[in-house]
């Protein structure tokens, strides 16, 4: 039921949410070889709102099948650049023409607030379709001078061509479904490969819906099948399937090692973008007005169920305890409510499992001593609410310091001097994503920049994404990089061809 305080649904949202979901194989809408569905979930309310097929190997052999088919024969290889660069254009373009029933599936889905549905998931990946349709154009090789000491004399003419890698297999998290679905099948699209994606469990509907809207733009049949499912059952067999050329997957770094397992076999092009630890460094100098909500956005944007999330925060000893009780305070004043609410500033968790496992930290956290100065945690109402949180009085060997959390926890400590030990403390992980740097020296900012290892590096700001800007981890975060030019290396090969003249 929807609250009175809460966006009506579009009739046809309501619509696509009644009608059990099916999946897009081989340009057809079919239902899972076994019949088997699965029920979908509002985390607002802990009530069932769909159901979706449960795909296992025997959908994913006939999904390989159709994109290898669309890949080896179909006429999406043989297409000119510029008419893929148009398609992919177009799904951008349809993309924001259903906006608000996307955005609503999403917030519905995911539990993430409308307004923010609506202001960041839906445009960010229509513009993600629409940069990496410029790319469809722009594939080139290059021409190299070759000197070959074994063939005095001879005359080359040696240049590499840019190719689609084939078959890729495409697995997807929950935290931002829409937008995982658009990092991953934009760029796989402008170069030319035919795509099996598989949406997380948790959330399918934002994704099935732009499946349609795929379909809508002109994407040819078997170009791109998307289904729904488990992971054991219906991501395993993707990443272990001898037709698939490439895996590519985003999720926690528990799964990301059983793809690599899996995709031995054929020895498959990998690429991961995994969890992450990021700390968020805070310099005697900072301007505490936007520090202090910057640095409550790093981690609480998303119920910190982002991968990015500044989750370990630095502050220097002379304003920890302003930075503390600001970053509490905005904590204590976030606005919680279903997503669909438009005044909603921080909805639920998006799942049960989810919920126990957030709430389970905070629970070894303060076994442990870690002490909360946001008067966060459980919230005792239905749903997978867990308030924001802010850990104090944490040491650096704690569960709550090293392990990612995936929600609205963010631990608090002190440094006293911009030394090397706070350099080793913020590296201190097993993982590298991502950073947030909060001073007005330039100076230190950059030097700070170049010495943390991570992926990405905020200075003054925090979650600020963009098409063109590449994405990904050191260390155990991943593989590769998503989004910009980079990308452009994950979804194709290289090949030398050398002509004696
Ligand atoms: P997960 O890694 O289990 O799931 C991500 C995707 O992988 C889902 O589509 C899932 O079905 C699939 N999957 C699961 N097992 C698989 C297997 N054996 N083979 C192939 N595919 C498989 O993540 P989760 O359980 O949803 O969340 C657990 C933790 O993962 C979170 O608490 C968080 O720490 C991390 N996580 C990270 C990201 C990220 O963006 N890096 C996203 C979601 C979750």
């Amino acid at each position: 039921a929807v609250a009175a305080s809460e966006v009506a649904l579009e009739p046809s949202v309501q619509q696509f949410i009644d009608t059990p979901r099916k999946m897009l194989i081989g340009g057809q809408w079919v239902t899972s070889e076994s019949g088997k569905t699965f029920e979908v979930y509002n985390p607002s309310t802990d009530q069932i709102i769909s159901h979706a097929q449960a795909a296992d190997k025997a959908d994913v052999d006939k999904a390989v099948k159709a994109a290898r088919q669309a890949f080896d024969n179909g006429p999406w290889t043989k297409m000119s650049p510029a008419e893929r660069g148009r398609i992919i254009w177009k799904i951008g373009d349809l993309i924001m023409d259903y906006q608000e029933e996307l955005a609503q599936l999403e917030s519905l889905d995911n539990g993430k607030p409308i307004s923010i549905a609506r202001a960041a998931d839906v445009p960010l990946a229509s513009e993600m379709f629409q940069y990496m349709a410029g790319w469809a154009t722009k594939l080139n090789g290059t021409q190299i001078g070759i000197t070959v000491p074994y063939a005095p004399g001879a005359e080359w003419h040696a240049y590499t061509r840019r190719e689609p890698v084939g078959v890729c297999g495409q697995i997807i998290p929950w935290n931002f479904p829409l937008l995982m679905a658009a990092w991953k099948l934009a760029p796989a699209l402008a170069c030319g490969n035919t795509v099996v994606m598989k949406l997380a469990e948790e959330t399918p509907l934002s994704g099935l819906k732009l499946a349609e809207i795929m379909q809508e733009a002109g994407v040819p049949d078997g170009v791109v099948n998307i289904i729904t499912g488990f992971g054991e059952e219906a991501g395993a067999p993707i990443a272990a399937h001898p037709q698939v050329d490439k895996i590519a997957f985003t999720g926690s770094t528990e799964v990301g090692r059983l793809i690599v397992d899996a995709a031995k076999g054929n020895l498959k092009k990998v690429s991961l973008e995994l969890g992450g630890k990021s700390p968020n460094i805070v310099l005697a100098d900072a301007d505490l007005e936007k520090t202090i909500p910057g640095a409550a956005n790093a981690i609480f944007f998303n119920h910190g169920q982002c991968c990015a999330a500044g989750s370990r925060l630095f502050v220097h000893e002379s304003i920890y305890d302003e930075v503390v009780e600001g970053v509490a305070d905005f904590a204590r004043n976030m606005k919680m409510g279903p997503g669909l609410d438009p005044e909603t500033q921080m909805g639920p968790l998006v799942s049960r499992t989810q919920f126990d496992r957030v709430t389970g930290f905070l629970d070894s956290g303060k076994s442990q001593g870690a002490r909360d100065a946001a008067d966060g945690g459980r919230m005792d109402r239905e749903g997978y609410f867990v308030k924001p949180t802010v850990l104090v009085d944490v040491k650096d060997d704690m569960e709550v310091f090293q392990e990612e959390i995936f929600g609205p926890v963010v631990t608090a400590s002190k440094f006293s001097d911009l030394d090397e030990d706070l350099i080793k403390r913020a590296n201190d992980t097993v993982f590298g994503l991502a950073s947030g740097i909060w001073t007005q020296d330039i100076g230190k900012a950059h030097k700070l920049a170049s010495q943390i290892r991570a992926g990405t590096v905020w200075v003054n700001c925090y979650n600020i994404f963009d098409a063109a800007l590449p994405f990904g981890g050191y260390k155990q975060s991943g593989w590769g990089r998503e989004m910009g030019e980079q990308v452009l290396n994950n979804y194709t090969e290289c090949k030398a061809v050398t002509v004696a003249l």
